[in-house]
């Protein structure tokens, strides 16, 4: 051990010093003051003091050892009660009654030497402790950092089947990207008009203004077709994502499902001074999103498209009978509640059959496409224009008054006999059309009476001689 000695009387410090000495220990200073004691205890660092009570300076051995926070043997001739509590406040590793017996000083310095290995193990231990413990909290935050992952990962997954429209679908993977990588900044960008081109259709954090669309000669991810996870920009590329000279971790996640690109995550700012395995994790997480993302979208995409095509006829672009007939359903429960009209108009190509007989069957659809364009122009955003079935034609205008009715029913009329359509470079003769305009404003009305009343109309306007409207006034 290494041992300050702090003893007034000379003979007895020197005569300490020898016999610690023989014991094999190493003496690093001997002093006779409070205060130099200090100082050697700070510059010497020892392991033990051999402290003397009684000094004879203004701090006496136990105000000096109760600064110095080193083990302390007090070296006392006498105490009295006081003294001896005072000293016991510091728990001092012994006392030693002056003049010491050398015996009594060797299993003194022994156990004192003991007690601060003990010490020191027991130090090691608790740091050791500590340190396991802080190692098991990272591990347990990161277990449960994983699985609220893996949980937004399957909300995401979830929301996106009942994800009715594409854009909605967008709202969901923004969000979850938002929820995974809450310290960047991001877009999700899709091909909205052509493959080459994608434009930003939700950003979110403290994304770089304007967001200008991503083109494929300068997006390594697209040109490439696959992630980009790694340091700067895109890798080295002119990333559009980015405002100009930004440098930045980036995290570009392909969207793409059999070989179609469905979009691209991009995301920057990713934690600059991450760990490998934080970053690494990032990268799977990354790609994990990159998975359930564009399989949820491209899920969404063919439900949309489903709909699409049960809901609207692929010759004319408007909607078809089954659609007519859902809406008019909904629009009559309305209607009947809220005591308004809704405007039903039944329209009739006339002699459509001598223009299939004339120029063809291919001619005939010319017209029905024509009149497609034409009627669903015609209408107001509310309104429901349908093909009914072959050339008729059936409009909905729900809370437009029998006034109304009749006035767009005209208008139609009049604008279908203006049509000019052409087909085959060959200008086809104009066309008429007979119109029945009604209003249903019978609350207990059902959609074949609605749908008859229109066509009792229409039958009349053919009966009168064709290209005509006939109105049916409300009863
Ligand atoms: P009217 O003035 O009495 O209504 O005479 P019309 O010739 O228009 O009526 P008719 O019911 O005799 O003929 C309708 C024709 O429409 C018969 C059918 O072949 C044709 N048609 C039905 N659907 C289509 C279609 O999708 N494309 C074409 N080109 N023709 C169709
Ligand atoms: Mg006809
Ligand atoms: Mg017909």
């Amino acid at each position: 051990m290494r041992i300050l000695i702090v003893e007034d009387e000379a003979l007895i410090a020197r005569d300490l010093a020898t016999t610690v000495e023989s014991f094999g220990h190493a003496v690093v200073g001997v002093t006779s003051s409070g205060e130099d004691a200090l100082t050697l205890a700070a510059t010497q660092q020892p392991d033990l003091v051999l402290m003397d009570i009684r000094l004879s300076g203004s701090l006496d051995g136990i105000a000096t050892a109760q600064q110095m926070h080193i083990p302390t043997v007090y070296l006392t001739a006498h105490a009295d009660d006081e003294t001896m509590r005072r000293a016991a406040t510091t728990q001092p590793a012994g006392y030693l009654l002056k003049p010491f017996d050398e015996r009594a000083l060797w299993s003194t310095l022994e156990l004192a030497a003991h007690r601060s290995y003990l010490e020191h193990q027991l130090q090691i231990s608790e740091a050791s402790l500590r340190e396991r413990n802080a190692e098991l909290e990272v591990v347990l935050r990161a277990q449960e950092r994983r699985i609220i992952e893996l949980s937004i990962l399957g909300n995401l997954g979830r929301a996106l089947t009942s994800c009715a429209t594409v854009e909605q679908g967008y709202t969901v993977i923004a969000h979850a990207a938002q929820q995974l990588f809450p310290e960047v900044a991001g877009g999700l960008y899709v091909a909205c008009h052509t493959p080459n081109t994608l434009d930003p259709v939700v950003v979110w954090g403290s994304a770089p203004h304007p967001h200008p669309p991503l083109h494929a000669a300068h997006c390594r991810v697209l040109r490439e077709q696959r992630n980009f996870l790694g340091a700067g920009t895109c890798g080295g590329c002119r990333c559009e994502a980015l405002p100009p000279g930004m440098s930045t971790d980036a995290l570009c996640v392909l969207l793409s499902v059999a070989g179609e690109t469905l979009g691209v995550i991009h995301t920057h700012l990713m934690t600059p001074d991450s760990t490998g395995v934080a970053k690494a994790l990032q990268r799977q997480l990354a790609m994990a999103l990159g998975e359930q993302a564009a399989l949820g979208l491209a899920n969404v995409r063919l439900r949309a498209t489903l709909r699409e095509q049960a809901i609207r006829d692929p010759l004319t672009g408007l909607m078809n009978r089954r659609y007519l007939e859902e809406t008019l359903m909904r629009e009559l429960r309305r209607a009947s509640r809220d005591c308004y009209p809704v405007g039903v108009i039944m329209l009739d190509v006339d002699h459509f059959k001598r223009i299939n007989d004339t120029y063809g069957h291919d001619a005939g659809d010319s017209v029905l496409r024509a009149l497609g364009v034409l009627l669903g122009g015609m209408v107001r955003a509310e309104d429901v224009a349908c093909r009914y079935g072959g050339e008729e034609f059936v409009l909905i205008l729900p809370a437009a008054p029998i006034a109304v009715v009749a006035d767009r029913a005209e208008a139609i009329r009049n604008a279908i006999s203006s049509l000019e359509i052409a087909h085959d470079n060959l200008a086809l003769p104009p066309i008429t059309a007979s119109l029945g305009a009604s209003v249903v404003a019978n609350p207990q009305a059902s959609i074949s009476d609605a749908l008859a009343q229109a066509d009792a109309a229409l039958y009349a306007a053919k009966r009168a001689g064709r290209n005509r409207v006939v109105t049916q006034e409300p009863d």
